[in-house]
């Protein structure tokens, strides 16, 4: 171990550009057994892993983890890092690890942090294609939970169930399983086989999957709460915010959702809506966080004549991943900073045509240490476009069955909840994730899940 004064840090291999422009398949070649040992090896061990105890919101046992690895114990690392992690090939693949665990490595300055997340993934896909597998227990107990939405707080509390024996049954409104990392997350940063496989195995764990089935409606929570020992609610945030412009309900005017939702359909050869079709158009994104960034990307690979992001402050303050902004520069999309969409424009005939802008700055940072944006008067000048993405966050979605039940939620419509187990005002109804917390993270989503998973295990099996 130690290594990094000798040994760099290295990222993964991407794609060579003209031939990643190609497709949606993911762009980065993960470490090889040796690759994988000589960055593992570079960590110093700290007595107090930051990596961890500040950086990972699930724990993860990381320099453990790194250790085994580095000392050729594929086997140790692969389980350790599946102790905490119910899914770390997927975390380490789109967590954005530059603001979390790789941006407390102590390593971060000076010597280059350790390529944490790209090891994650690279163990746990060296060790199934070495045919390593997760334990699970042979005999199950009799007791039953229900799983509300598929993504990955659902997929967190049912895997850390599934390892204490209590069956599971999870209940999807789509046609796949998987949330936003089916039809959010572009293949391009996550291989939706790799989704496909975790789901495999929970099912030959015992996870009974069933699709097409929405609560509010043909589900009702009051018949989950009668059938099963609890219930965990993960139904995310989904609705796309407008941005309330003049013209912005125009039919070339999108969300994001939408349109990254029917790109994934035409993926998985599904009917998709073709009027998603980008090819020959010029694309202006509104938003700068990584949905918009999957927006532009997916639309540079669509065939889209021009692809541009408008983003009202500037690169600094992006809220996006740092790695994704570089990545889409480098895939020929333009950034437009301190730029505020103020109207959508069409021509003579109802077609649009661009969209009007003001240009803005930033005020001197308030009391709240946050610096407001400010539009600059007389600065009107316009963008052409044929089509505008809305990237502009999400809100949760109302489900009037919940709250007939009596299950409280704040003024946005998200589940209040117990914050040491997650449990809801209702009794043996517990809830998290994005629908809980707004819209945030996948790993955040998975730490929600677990604490449940832990909570119910606590009542149920005591
Ligand atoms: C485009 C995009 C890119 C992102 N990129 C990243 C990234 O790179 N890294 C990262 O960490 N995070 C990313 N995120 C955020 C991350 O995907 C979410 O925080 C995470 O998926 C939330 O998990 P969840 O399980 O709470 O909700 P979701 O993933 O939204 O899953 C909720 C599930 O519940 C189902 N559902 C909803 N209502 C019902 C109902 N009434 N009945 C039954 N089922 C229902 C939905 O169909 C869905 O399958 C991204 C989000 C988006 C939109
Ligand atoms: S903070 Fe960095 S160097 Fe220290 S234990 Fe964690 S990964 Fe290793």
């Amino acid at each position: 171990m130690q290594s990094f004064v000798e040994n760099n840090r290295r990222e993964p291999q991407k794609v060579d550009l003209t031939e990643r422009l190609k497709n949606f398949e993911e762009i980065y070649r993960f470490f090889n057994n040796r690759d994988v040992r000589k960055q593992a090896d570079r960590c110093v061990q700290c007595g107090d892993p930051f990596c961890t105890s500040i950086g990972c919101p699930l724990q993860n046992h990381i320099p453990q983890w790194l250790e085994a690895i580095a000392a050729r114990d594929l086997e140790r690392a692969f389980l350790l890092s599946n102790e905490s992690s119910p899914y770390p090939e997927i975390l380490g693949r789109i967590c954005p690890q530059s603001t979390l665990c790789e941006g407390a490595c102590t390593l971060d300055d000076g010597y280059g942090a350790i390529t944490i997340g790209a090891i994650e993934a690279s163990i746990t896909d060296l060790a199934f294609e070495a045919g390593l597998t997760i334990p699970f227990p042979s005999r199950a107990t009799d007791m039953r939970v229900a799983v509300v939405g598929s993504g990955p707080a659902g997929m967190a509390c049912a895997h850390f169930l599934l390892r204490a024996g209590i069956g599971v049954d999870m209940y999807e409104r789509a046609n796949r399983p998987g949330g936003l990392l089916t039809y959010g997350i572009p293949g391009f940063k996550l291989d939706k086989a790799i989704v496909e496989r975790r789901f495999a195995l929970w099912e030959k764990a015992g996870l009974r999957l069933h699709l097409n089935q929405e609560l509010g409606g043909s589900l009702s929570l009051e018949t989950l709460q009668c059938d099963y020992d609890a219930v965990f609610l993960g139904f995310g945030a989904t609705r796309g915010r407008r941005a309330g412009l003049e013209g912005d309900q125009h039919e070339q005017v999108f969300l994001a959702m939408d349109y990254l939702t029917q790109i994934q359909r035409r993926a998985f050869s599904e009917n998709w809506d073709h009027r998603y079709d980008l090819r020959g158009k010029r694309v202006v994104v509104v938003g700068g966080g990584d949905t918009a960034m999957d927006c532009l990307r997916t639309a540079v690979r669509d065939g889209a004549s021009s692809v541009s992001c408008l983003y009202r402050r500037d690169q600094d303050n992006m809220p996006g991943s740092v790695k994704e902004f570089h990545n889409a520069i480098e895939e020929g999309v333009t950034f437009r900073f301190n730029e505020s969409p103020q109207r959508i424009l069409c021509d003579e005939n109802g077609d649009l045509s661009g969209v009007s802008l003001l240009k803005t700055e930033l005020t001197e940072p308030g009391a709240d240490g946050r610096r407001q944006v400010r539009e600059l008067p007389g600065s009107d000048h316009c963008v052409a476009a044929d089509v505008v993405i809305l990237a502009l966050g999400f809100d949760t979605e109302e489900i009037p069955a919940l709250s007939a039940l009596g299950i409280e939620t704040d003024r946005w419509g998200q589940v209040l909840v117990d914050a040491r187990t997650g449990a809801t005002s209702v009794d043996g109804v517990y809830a998290g994730g994005d629908c809980q917390r707004g819209a945030d993270l996948a790993v955040t989503a998975a730490a929600d899940g677990r604490r449940s998973a832990l909570a119910m295990m606590e009542r149920l099996l005591d």
